[in-house]
């Protein structure tokens, strides 16, 4: 067991005047038990914490560090940027290199704002395609996550299933009246919703991730993005990939990279700001130019295109080669087959599931195409895994809900840690069953 009195210590006080103690959810370690641990530096594919114990990194802050902590470029980058002042609140050089560097590798994406943070960026698109078609409902699907937007938050993934919170209060009945929930991969329900009456002609978009990694990986079926599109076509209703998680990860393009379907809009995050507050949103030009000032949709933002966060993002993505993308998806290659391994020699019921070079693990042996299968699994077996991997140094994410992270900095030595830890962990799930 490592020393975690610093952690417990910081918990007790933050806990005294930051609701749970944390400013996300999930950071609480509120559904695994235990002392959430507080970091105080990175390396490459290392965190140490505030007491001194080393993990392998297998969160990268939820997705940014896919390069690594510290990488020598953009510490560079964001050093200068420094050097010559913090913010503006004015138009900046680098706003406009990120944008170019966005509408360069993501085809459709003609026009991008960028914002603070991936909710942001939902959000806008929201409004963005309402403000456009004039229509009012939203189509979503249950257990994809796009940020704690008011509407968007029904049937949510990420930290709101996690927890299991019914539709979260606070969220009035008239902004979630718009909202049409779901079954992921279920086209014949999104057939349906179309040509109900009571939705004709109001329907003004249809979000979804493009990749589903918030209930964990669960990809879309095949050829079930492309037949959201014609069907949003067919009705005129905007589609809105959301690819603040995929998003410069999976591959240059993110998801679009690997099965191009053309959204009307898409929103990034993540990776996108290298690990500081930036994401954006973009797409087809004709509804990205009803955004003010150039049209009536009104967006803002004071620290929008921070020259910091957009330093950060794009040495990130500059520094993002094929040889980069290579290592991420060897890495994650490997860990998930030594995962699976160890739980497969262990007798533990469970499903590897893939997209590109993310993964994730379910514990339950049936394949998990949607939310209702996702919650199906068996997660005080998870928890068990999750502590029996920390208390041997790697640090997985702290819940069963979602994807792993690893980065391009995943050499071999952290790999075999984790390969290390992984059958001792397995046992300590396999015991719970
Ligand atoms: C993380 C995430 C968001 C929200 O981004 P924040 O920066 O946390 O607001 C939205 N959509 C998806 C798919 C995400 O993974």
């Amino acid at each position: 067991m490592s020393r975690t009195q610093n952690s417990e210590d910081l918990f007790a006080r933050a806990r005294a005047i930051i609701p749970g103690g944390v400013n996300s959810p999930v950071r609480a370690f509120g559904a695994v038990g235990g002392t959430p641990r507080f970091m105080a530096s990175g390396q490459g594919p290392y965190l140490t914490d505030v007491d001194g114990n080393r993990y392998v990194d297998l969160v990268c802050s939820w997705g940014p560090m896919i390069l690594g902590h510290r990488h020598p470029a953009v510490i560079d980058a964001v050093s200068s940027a420094l050097s010559h002042s913090l913010s503006y609140g004015t138009a900046t050089p680098g706003e406009v290199e990120l944008a170019e560097e966005i509408v360069a590798r993501v085809a459709p994406v003609e026009k991008v704002r960028l914002v603070s943070s991936g909710t942001e960026a939902t959000m806008s698109a929201v409004r963005l395609a309402r403000g456009f078609t004039g229509r009012s409902k939203v189509v979503k699907f249950a257990g994809c996550y796009h940020g704690h937007v008011d509407a968007l938050l029904a049937s949510a993934g990420s930290g709101v299933v996690t927890f299991g919170l019914p539709d979260t209060p606070g969220v009035t009945g008239a902004s979630a009246a718009d909202t049409i929930v779901l079954p992921y991969n279920d086209i014949g329900a999104v057939e349906q919703a179309f040509a109900s009456a009571e939705n004709d002609g109001r329907i003004a978009c249809v979000i979804t991730e493009a990749c589903p990694a918030n209930m964990g990986v669960v990809p879309p079926l095949d050829g079930f993005n492309a037949r959201l599109r014609e069907l949003c076509t067919a009705n005129g209703a905007l589609l809105i990939m959301d690819e603040v998680l995929t998003g410069f990860r999976v591959s240059a393009a993110g998801w679009y990279g690997l099965d191009p379907v053309d959204a009307d809009l898409m929103t990034f995050g993540k990776v996108m700001g290298g690990g500081l507050p930036t994401a954006a949103f973009g797409g087809r030009a004709d509804v990205m130019s009803c955004l003010a000032p150039e049209g009536p949709v009104y967006q803002a933002g004071t620290l929008s295109g921070n020259p910091l966060a957009c330093a950060a993002g794009l040495a990130t993505l500059r520094a993002l080669d094929a040889g980069s993308y290579a290592r991420v998806d060897a890495a994650a290659l490997a860990v998930g087959q030594a995962a699976s391994d160890a739980l497969t020699a262990a007798g533990v019921p469970h499903r590897l599931q893939r997209a590109g070079s993310l993964f994730s693990v379910f514990f339950t042996d049936a394949p998990v195409t949607n939310f209702d299968d996702a919650r199906a699994q068996n997660t005080s077996a998870f928890t068990a895994f999750f502590h029996a991997m920390l208390d041997r140094g790697v640090y997985l994410p702290p819940s069963a809900y979602e994807a792993w992270f690893l980065s391009a900095s995943h050499d071999d030595e952290s790999l075999d840690r984790v390969a290390d830890a992984l059958p001792a962990a397995a046992k300590a799930a396999a015991a719970v069953l």
